[in-house]
């Protein structure tokens, strides 16, 4: 099945039976637009002012195609993935490696000017193992896998796996509030159910951090949901990690310890997490670890004092979740590089490569808070 398949698949799969709203009346006429824009070449023409210099993906978990995602973009299926980097490969672009990325930024070396993506995955999970890097070798092209020392070691609170089994596994869930004794109902007899009450109950995971961790625990509890059996199940251990890394298309970088948020944390906590990553992925792999990426890395989770602090310790690069391409003016920032989330259709993967995101997000191009 094409990606153009699945496009129409998912979002008929996922678009609410309502009443003809402007806003999906523009849903539904703005992609065969934007498809006969791309087919005219206007794509290729606002590229060359939109699209930048390459971009850097950024991926979670690779799962297989058969499986239940309810949130696509943290849960890529394996078959979405080969079709990315088959797409780019017939587009004649170069896969490039974390550590070419300054070169490439910086117009060093002999294919300066050719465009490129970069792919990163996140947390340290085992299906960049045995799922992502078959495929990577397929193509023979690099990928980095930015590892949480707390993941490897099984000692995090794995809440966003967690909340995944317990709605996949639940027909509805009871959330007590934090501030009233009035509870949330999520419900989840069908996929569309599940995809909504998924994304809310990772919302109030974030709206409350640290202050919902007992109501979770007691709602994994009272749901027979283990956590730390999850992380476990779905974690790299070190064995698996040291594989990973033995192989020449694979660089590891630094994903912190806790994976919390730095900008929420005392300086020494901060320096904890930056220093202790590297030297605990250092001892393990016997490897220099040069690249960094900010737990979350959105503009809540990592700013300036963590941009001067990852130079500070001497990273070559480090990335954020903030979304955007690649642009010139970035080799004065490699410390705080944006990504972009990896696209699951064919048309996002054109609007992301050729800068149509950077329109219609009405992106900066440098984004420091
Ligand atoms: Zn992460």
């Amino acid at each position: 099945m094409s990606l153009v398949q699945k496009e129409k698949r998912m979002s008929s799969a996922l678009t609410p039976q309502t009443s003809i709203t402007r806003q999906n009346w523009l849903r539904r006429i703005a992609p065969p637009l934007l498809n006969l824009a791309y087919e005219a070449g206007i794509y290729r023409a606002l590229s060359t002012i939109y699209g930048g210099l390459g971009l850097i993906f950024s991926l979670h978990r690779v799962v297989e195609p058969n499986s239940l995602v309810l949130q696509p973009h943290h849960l890529l299926r394996s078959d979405i993935l080969t079709e990315v980097l088959a797409t780019l490969r017939k587009l004649d672009w170069d896969i490039v490696s974390v550590q070419e990325i300054s070169d490439r930024i910086s117009g060093r070396g002999p294919r300066t000017g050719r465009r490129f993506a970069c792919f990163t995955f996140d947390d340290g999970y085992a299906d960049s193992l045995t799922l992502a890097l078959p495929i990577f070798r397929e193509y023979q092209a690099p990928l980095c896998v930015y590892v949480t020392t707390g993941i490897v070691e099984r000692s995090i609170f794995y809440w966003w796996g967690a909340n995944h089994e317990l709605i996949v596994k639940s027909d509805s869930v009871e959330v007590p509030s934090l501030t009233s004794s009035q509870s949330t109902i999520l419900p989840g007899q069908t996929f569309e159910q599940k995809w909504n009450s998924y994304q809310k109950l990772n919302a109030l995971c974030h709206q409350w951090g640290d202050s919902f961790t007992p109501t979770l625990r007691e709602l994994y509890k009272r749901n027979s949901i283990d956590p730390d059996r999850c992380l476990d199940r779905e974690a790299l251990s070190i064995d698996q990690l040291q594989e990973l890394a033995s192989d020449p298309l694979v660089t590891i970088g630094s994903h912190c310890v806790t994976h919390q948020r730095l900008s929420q944390m005392h300086q020494d906590e901060m320096w904890f997490e930056l220093d202790e990553s590297r030297r605990k992925l250092e001892v393990w792999l016997g490897l220099e670890i040069r690249h960094l990426a900010y737990s979350f890395g959105r503009s809540d989770a990592c700013g300036i004092r963590e941009f001067q602090a990852a130079r500070k310790a001497g990273f070559d690069t480090a990335v954020t979740t903030r979304q955007g391409n690649l642009f010139p003016q970035h080799r004065e920032h490699l410390l705080c590089l944006p990504r972009r989330s990896i696209p699951v259709t064919r048309l996002g993967l054109l609007n992301a490569l050729f800068g149509v995101e950077t329109i219609l997000r009405k992106e900066s191009r440098v984004q420091l808070a």
